[in-house]
């Protein structure tokens, strides 16, 4: 099976010209549609398909049973108060999945983490537009990694996927959040984790948003604990909510926060 890898230069359009925005777009459509068939194939022969969605809590996307949630969420997040909406993921991450995300983190396969980002981006869309939410509106905030850690690992594996999920939905990538250096939560106990990223997350308040979000999304491969999930989307909640203070007319301020994760690893 064959890679194709997007140019570096495109495929870090960090403060890039308008120009470029468009150059990467471009490329990231050719790019996707020349490897579709490999992922595809990979998904198929493993014989993972897509899941129903009424196996999957809509809150806090964690496998339930047979009418194991609903509105309000499941037995693991009822009565909880995440600072999200909702959760949409693709599937568990085990399995083809895992493989996935494995390579795209590790391996740095752009071109596949774009194209499962794509796949995320479809069940999105459809659970966009069920909630009456325009997809094409949505802001989208890839969880963001510290610049030590992307010079580490050579791929920023959230903002790959979250340019798969623009395709997808046609929104907007909205680098809002920045993260401070500390240890990958892969290096902390699960009960650690919670405090290891409390306060990891900023916002850069020299991005501006498009004027009218109809949904922010914060984009992650898989979610745990949910820590880090948790802890960007009360960073992003409590920053919408001074600026919806301060400026009534702007609808960005008040559009709800989703989270999109690839996988999910239910732990107990
Ligand atoms: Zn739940």
């Amino acid at each position: 099976m064959q890679h194709t890898r997007i140019p570096t230069r495109a495929a870090d359009p960090l403060d890039s010209p308008p120009s470029w925005r468009r150059v990467v777009r471009q490329s990231e459509r050719h790019f996707l549609g020349f490897d579709a068939e490999p992922l595809d194939d990979r998904l198929r022969n493993a014989g993972w398909s897509t899941e129903p969605t009424d196996r999957v809590c809509p809150r806090c996307a964690r496998t339930v049973g047979a009418f194991g949630a609903d509105e309000d969420g499941c037995a693991d997040c009822r009565g909880t108060r995440p600072a999200w909406n909702r959760v949409v993921r693709l599937g568990v991450y085990e399995g083809v999945l895992g493989e996935i995300v494995r390579d795209v983190k590790f391996n740095r396969f752009r071109t596949l983490g774009a194209r499962i980002g794509s796949m995320l981006g479809d069940q999105l869309r459809s659970r966009l537009v069920e909630t009456g939410l325009d997809p094409a509106a949505i802001a989208i905030v890839p969880l963001p990694m510290s610049r030590r850690r992307y010079l580490e690992r050579g791929i920023d594996h959230a903002l790959t996927i979250s340019r798969g999920l623009r395709t997808a939905t046609g929104g907007t990538i909205v680098r809002i959040l920045s993260r401070y250096h500390g240890p990958t939560q892969l290096a902390v106990p699960a009960s650690d984790r919670r405090s290891n990223v409390s306060k990891v997350f900023r916002v850069r308040n020299s991005v501006r948003p498009p004027r009218s979000v109809s949904c922010w999304v914060i984009v992650d491969d898989v979610r745990t604990t949910g820590a880090s999930l948790q802890s960007a989307a009360r960073v992003l909640r409590k920053y919408l909510e001074s600026k919806a203070q301060d400026t009534e007319a702007d609808l960005a301020w008040r559009a709800p926060i989703w989270g999109g994760i690839v996988a999910s690893a239910d732990e107990p």
